[in-house]
């Protein structure tokens, strides 16, 4: 059983932390937000993700999890090991660095006053070479001492919101980061209760492998979306059976030993949709690509990736003005604010880019999302037009035009609305009511 902090109590931060601790590990999270930490404090969890305030409440109860903020920063030298979860948001396109540049001067100064060993361990998405050099050189100048004398460590996180806490107990692989042989064992010992394969690999490396992961499936997405979008200018095309012709091949597809065709998950990235967003995707592709031009490397593809989803939006718009011929007396009901379903994250949201180009181009805009208006409503700032509610099916008749753009499942429930539809425009970006009988609607999807 190790004793461990854990820096940033987000998304990543407090599901790391948590179940951490329900695996016995001793777990105190830390963050300088004291509201998030007071309410924590009380059980309850500032953000959503299924389960969590559960096992919040299991690991209190257990006395193995604690929270901490910044006024008691020199606790954080009573851990084996500190894993630091902060936010890494790109601005301008460039990686901000702000909050991990302000936990390096933190530990510096933490490590100078301690003669014990700690290690630190970036669990936040670090452009390769952030932590052996921009995190390394500050803790270093802070504390006076070299690297072995404090551990350095990185253990990217691929959890997905929504799914976060099976993600993170059940993970595909665990990736071992480490700049000194003392922080391996100690990222050995976290997970050993943890049954997958492990990678050891220096601190770039696990963080190149993190961005790599994620930009080929953002590229995935932007090749799906392009050659959707060329086959609906050619016309006549039904680009849903050219994909499922293309699914069928099994390098996608192949034969299990029962002889049945498998489908893996890859599939779904390979299907055309009003673009990607979120937390992770926009801002990794972003800072990759920023990254290559800035070492002279070229990056054409994710310079590709980035043009095609920066454009998705649109061409939703122009999907529904050449379905509808005067959209501008429609009036519109958006189901979905999250990026995605089951989360209330609204980062980088599509559905959020598309309220803005309706935003006074139509009758009348009604949004709906079972759990993200208050996160819609603070992103969006001031949108007049953009009337929020926390029903949706009561508003359906009052509506010419339906947006699906988050796939929540209860919007599946519209397959079975069909005489309320009659005569509208059902536009279903994320293809969630596939196979639905459509003879007393017009039903448009991104195929
Ligand atoms: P987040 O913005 O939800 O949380 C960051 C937290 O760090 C906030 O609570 C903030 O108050 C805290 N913080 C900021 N500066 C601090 C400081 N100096 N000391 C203590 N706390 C501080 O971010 P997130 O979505 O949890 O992402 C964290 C990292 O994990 C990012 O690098 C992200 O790219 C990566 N990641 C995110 C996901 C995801 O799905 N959200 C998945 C994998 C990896």
């Amino acid at each position: 059983m190790m004793n461990l902090a854990v820096i940033g109590t987000g998304y990543v931060g407090l599901v790391s932390g948590v179940c951490l601790a329900s695996k016995g590990h001793k777990v105190t999270c830390f963050d300088i937000n004291e509201i998030n930490i007071g309410k924590l404090d009380q059980g309850i969890c500032h953000i959503y993700e299924d389960g969590l305030e559960d096992l919040l409440a299991s690991s209190k109860k257990n006395i193995n999890f604690r929270l901490l903020t910044d006024k008691n920063e020199k606790k954080l030298l009573d851990f084996d090991a500190i894993i630091v979860a902060v936010g890494t948001p790109t601005i301008n396109g460039n990686s901000d660095l702000s909050q991990i540049k302000s936990v390096a001067h933190m530990m510096g100064r933490l490590i100078k006053s301690s003669q014990k060993y700690i290690s630190i361990i970036i669990k936040s998405t670090v452009l390769p070479g952030t932590t052996d050099t921009f995190f390394k050189n500050i803790v270093e100048a802070e504390s006076g001492k070299r690297v072995g004398e404090f551990g350095l460590g990185m253990n990217p996180e691929f959890l997905r919101e929504g799914n976060a806490i099976e993600d993170f107990q059940y993970p595909d692989r665990i990736v071992f980061g480490f700049e000194d042989k003392k922080t391996l064992e100690i990222l050995r010992l976290i997970y050993e209760p943890w049954d997958c394969e492990k990678i050891e690999v220096n601190t770039r490396s696990a963080e190149m492998l993190k961005y790599v992961n994620n930009a080929l499936l953002a590229t995935l997405i932007s090749t799906i979306n392009e050659y959707s979008n060329i086959a609906r200018s050619i016309e006549n095309i039904d680009f849903k059976k050219v994909m499922r012709g293309v699914h069928l091949d099994n390098r996608w597809s192949p034969i299990d030993d029962c002889g049945q065709k498998v489908f893996p998950k890859v599939i779904d990235y390979l299907k055309p949709g009003c673009g990607y967003g979120g937390s992770c995707f926009p801002k990794d592709v972003l800072a990759i690509s920023a990254l290559a031009k800035e070492i002279g490397s070229s990056s054409n593809i994710l310079s590709a990736v980035i043009e095609v989803n920066n454009r998705q939006p649109e061409v939703m718009m122009e999907i529904l003005n050449k379905a509808s011929d005067d959209i501008k007396n429609k009036r519109v009901l958006m189901l979905g604010l999250a990026f995605k379903p089951d989360t209330d994250d609204v980062r980088e949201s599509v559905s959020l880019k598309l309220l803005k180009l309706l935003s006074g181009k139509v009758d009348n805009l009604v949004a709906h999302d079972p759990i993200a208006i208050d996160n819609a409503i603070l992103e969006l700032g001031q949108l007049d037009d953009v009337h929020f509610s926390t029903e949706w099916k009561n508003k359906i008749e009052d509506s010419d035009i339906i947006i699906i753009c988050t796939n929540w499942n209860e919007y599946s429930e519209l397959a079975a609305m069909k005489d309320l539809l009659k005569g509208k425009i059902v536009f279903d970006t994320r293809s969630l009511l596939s196979g639905i009988d459509v003879s007393d609607f017009q039903y448009l999807t991104v195929n």
